[in-house]
């Protein structure tokens, strides 16, 4: 029989932003399942994730923020050790997306993406590696990048730019943050079933041009990461620093 205790969660936390719908319920609810306490940080309520936790018997900590204003970062991660002792694992899920040609892109626009995308995941992983090594132990830090990553897309530069920056990141803190125990690794989602997508899921052309580009035949859904995510927080993957695992039904392989 396969020893699987290696992927157990039990006894950590998990901070996870943005899980209030989307990919982000779906790895918290994954952690949760594993084992982990839940630190859910959304702009808004995110009732429908914290009843599905409840319903899990999942310890959850329910904590508020807009990852556009970087400041006040460490006192999120004080209030999650406040709670729960500690902090062991963050996934960098919460981002946006803005769809204009390149021509047309406002510097709001662009700042709104970057922000949000890339720097916010900078500062809390920052903030979190400082309390990883305050309290010992290591830690996992799991960002979320993108088929953008590692193409170029259409009509979205700002987002193309952050998450191709995000994959880059994600090898540059691993390198920094390894003698501390602490493996920064990002997960590459393909075209996924979610709020981020429904304009291109809405364009019939664009919708069936994406689909048959598919090996795996289908879009992608919030289940399809927990595998993926719960084995990146995990002590399974002590010795993965600084890669970023397409999750793309062979998207990338075609
Ligand atoms: P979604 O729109 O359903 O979820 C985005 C999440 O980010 C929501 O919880 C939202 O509230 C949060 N968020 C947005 N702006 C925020 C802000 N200023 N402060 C705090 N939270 C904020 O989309 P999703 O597909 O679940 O996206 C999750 C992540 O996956 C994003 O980083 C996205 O770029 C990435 N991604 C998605 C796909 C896809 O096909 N759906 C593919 C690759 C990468």
């Amino acid at each position: 029989m396969t020893d699987t205790s290696a992927f157990t969660l039990q006894g950590r936390v998990a901070l996870v932003t943005g899980c209030n719908k989307g990919l982000g319920q779906g790895m918290a609810l994954a952690l949760a399942a594993a084992g982990a306490r839940i630190v859910a940080v959304n702009r808004s309520a995110p009732d429908d994730t914290m009843a599905r936790l409840q319903a899990m018997g999942a310890p959850a900590l329910d904590l508020r923020a807009d990852f556009t204003d970087v400041a006040g970062y460490g006192a999120l991660v004080a209030q999650a050790v406040q709670a729960f002792g500690r902090v062991d694992i963050l996934v960098n899920n919460a981002g946006t997306i803005r769809r204009a040609d390149a021509l047309d892109v406002t510097e709001a626009d662009w700042d709104a993406v970057v922000d949000l995308n890339l720097k916010s995941v900078f500062f809390l992983s920052q903030a979190v590696a400082r309390q990883c090594v305050a309290q010992g132990g290591g830690g996992k830090i799991i960002n979320i990048a993108s088929m953008l990553s590692y193409q170029g897309g259409l009509r979205v530069p700002a987002y193309t730019a952050a998450k191709s920056a995000v994959l880059g990141l994600t090898r540059q803190l691993a390198n920094e943050w390894a003698p501390h125990g602490i493996q920064v690794n990002a997960i590459a989602p393909g075209y996924m079933a979610t709020d981020n997508t429904e304009a291109l899921r809405a364009d019939a052309d664009r919708s069936s041009a994406i689909l048959a580009r598919i090996p795996a035949g289908r879009w992608g859904t919030p289940a399809d990461l927990a595998g993926p995510v719960v084995f990146l927080a995990s002590a399974a993957s002590d010795y993965v620093n600084g890669f970023t695992l397409a999750v793309d039904g062979g998207w990338l392989a075609r």
